[in-house]
C-alpha cells in the first residue's frame, strides 16, 4: 500500500502504527521502517523484516521537544544541540528512560532519539501519540532507501504500506552524536557536520570505525561500527584519487568480465565499460549524498560481478558520503 501526504492517508497510517503495525515513513535523511517503539511485539518485527542483527539497536522519533525528558535523562549538552540542530538530521545517545523496551535500546542502557524535520514524519508521530522506532527502510547490509520505490521493492509484502513523500532531501542517515559521559563522541557522520556540532561541542571526539576499518576486538561505542552496511551484491572497491588514475587502474586489472563504474558527474569519458553511472559533481558532497544510495541500487540490478566506485575524501558532508562509500566496499578502498 502507497499512501500520500492527504489528511485522510497520514490518519490511516498512524493509525496502523499505534496498532503495531509497520509503517515506512519518509523523513529527511531516508526512509525509515517504522514501528511504535513502545509496542515489544511492534519492535520485534522491525528486526525480523529487515533481518537486523538483535545487537543493533533502534533511533525513536519524536515529535516534541519535552519527549526527551519523557524517554530519556538529557544533559546540558543535549538541550543545547537541540535547540541549534532539532527538528533535523541529528540524533542523540543518551541514557534511556525504563519505559523504552530494552529491544529497541538491544539491551543497552542507552536510547538513540531524533527529532525529525519532515513535516509528514512529524505528523505521523504525532497522530499515532506514541514514539517511533525507525531503522533505515532497507534489507540490512544494502543500500538505505531514499525514495518510496526502494522501500516497496525491499519490503512490499511484509508491511502495511509506506508514506509516500517523494525523495529523502539529505539521502543519507542521520549524525549520530554519543552524550553518555563527558566526552561527546560523534559515531555516525552525516549532514550536520563535525564543524557544525563543534561550534556547540567543542571537545568532539569523532569514534574509531568512522573513517577506517575497526581492528579485530577494538571497543566498538556503537554496534553500527561494526555491523556489514550499504553493500551492493556485487564485489564493489573503492578507488580514491583522481578519474585519470582510477581509470587507469581498473585498465590495469584486465578485467574480462561486464563491470560497473561508479563515477562523478562529467567523469564518465574516462571509463571504459558501458555500465557507467554518476552520483554527483567531484567536490558536492551535497549532491554526492542525494544520489548515492539510489545509484548503489540502481547499479546492483545490472547484474555485474564488480562495482568501482571512485571516491574523494573531504570534510563536512563529504565525511559521511566517504563513510558509507567506505561500507559498500567493505573497507576495500584504493588509493589510485
Ligand atoms: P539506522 O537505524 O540504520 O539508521 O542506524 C542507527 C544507528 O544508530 C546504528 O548505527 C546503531 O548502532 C546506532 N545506535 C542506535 N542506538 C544506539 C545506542 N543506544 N548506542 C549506540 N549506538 C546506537
Ligand atoms: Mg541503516
Amino acid at each position: 500500500m502507497i499512501w500520500n501526504d492527504s489528511e485522510q492517508d497520514l490518519r490511516t497510517a498512524a493509525e496502523q502504527l499505534r496498532q503495531g503495525n509497520l509503517v515506512a515513513i519518509p523523513t529527511e535523511t531516508v526512509y525509515g521502517l517504522g514501528a511504535n517503539a513502545l509496542d515489544e511485539a511492534a519492535v520485534a518485527s522491525i528486526f525480523r523484516a529487515k533481518g537486523r542483527p538483535a545487537d543493533n539497536p533502534l533511533i525513536v522519533h519524536i515529535a516534541d521537544l519535552k519527549d526527551i525528558e519523557t524517554y530519556a535523562y538529557p544533559n546540558q549538552w543535549a538541550y543545547r544541540l537541540a535547540e541549534r540542530f532539532w527538528p533535523g538530521p541529528l540524533t542523540m545517545i543518551l541514557p534511556k528512560k525504563k519505559m523504552i523496551p530494552s529491544i529497541v535500546s538491544a539491551g543497552l542502557e542507552s536510547v538513540a532519539l531524533r527529532f525529525p524535520a519532515h513535516p509528514i514524519a512529524q505528523k505521523l508521530i504525532r497522530y499515532a501519540n506514541c514514539p517511533i522506532a525507525a531503522p533505515s527502510a532497507n534489507v540490512s547490509g544494502k543500500p538505505s532507501g531514499t525514495t518510496a520505490q526502494h522501500v516497496l521493492h525491499d519490503f512490499e509484502d511484509r508491511i502495511s504500506g509506506v508514506v509516500d513523500g517523494g525523495p529523502c532531501a539529505c539521502g543519507l542517515e542521520s549524525t549520530v552524536v554519543s552524550l553518555l559521559d563527558d566526552n561527546p563522541v560523534l559515531l555516525r557522520p552525516g549532514f550536520i557536520t563535525p564543524q557544525q556540532l563543534r561550534e556547540v561541542l567543542p571537545s568532539l571526539l569523532i569514534a574509531r570505525g568512522v573513517e577506517e576499518e575497526l581492528q579485530k576486538n577494538e571497543v566498538v561505542l556503537s554496534p553500527g561500527l561494526a555491523h556489514k552496511h550499504y553493500a551492493p551484491n556485487a564485489e564493489t572497491i573503492g578507488l580514491l584519487g583522481d578519474a585519470e588514475s582510477a581509470a587507469r587502474y581498473i585498465k590495469s586489472q584486465c578485467i574480462t568480465e561486464p563491470y560497473a563504474v561508479m563515477c562523478f558527474d562529467g567523469e564518465e569519458h574516462f571509463y571504459d565499460t558501458s555500465v557507467i553511472l554518476s552520483y554527483g559533481r567531484r567536490g558536492d558532497a551535497r549532491a554526492q549524498g542525494e544520489k548515492l544510495f539510489e545509484t548503489l541500487r540502481v547499479l546492483d540490478d545490472k547484474q555485474v560481478k564488480r562495482i568501482y566506485i571512485n571516491a574523494e575524501k573531504c570534510d563536512g558532508i563529504g565525511l559521511a558520503v566517504y563513510n558509507r562509500l567506505l561500507r559498500s566496499c567493505g573497507f576495500q578502498m584504493i588509493r589510485v
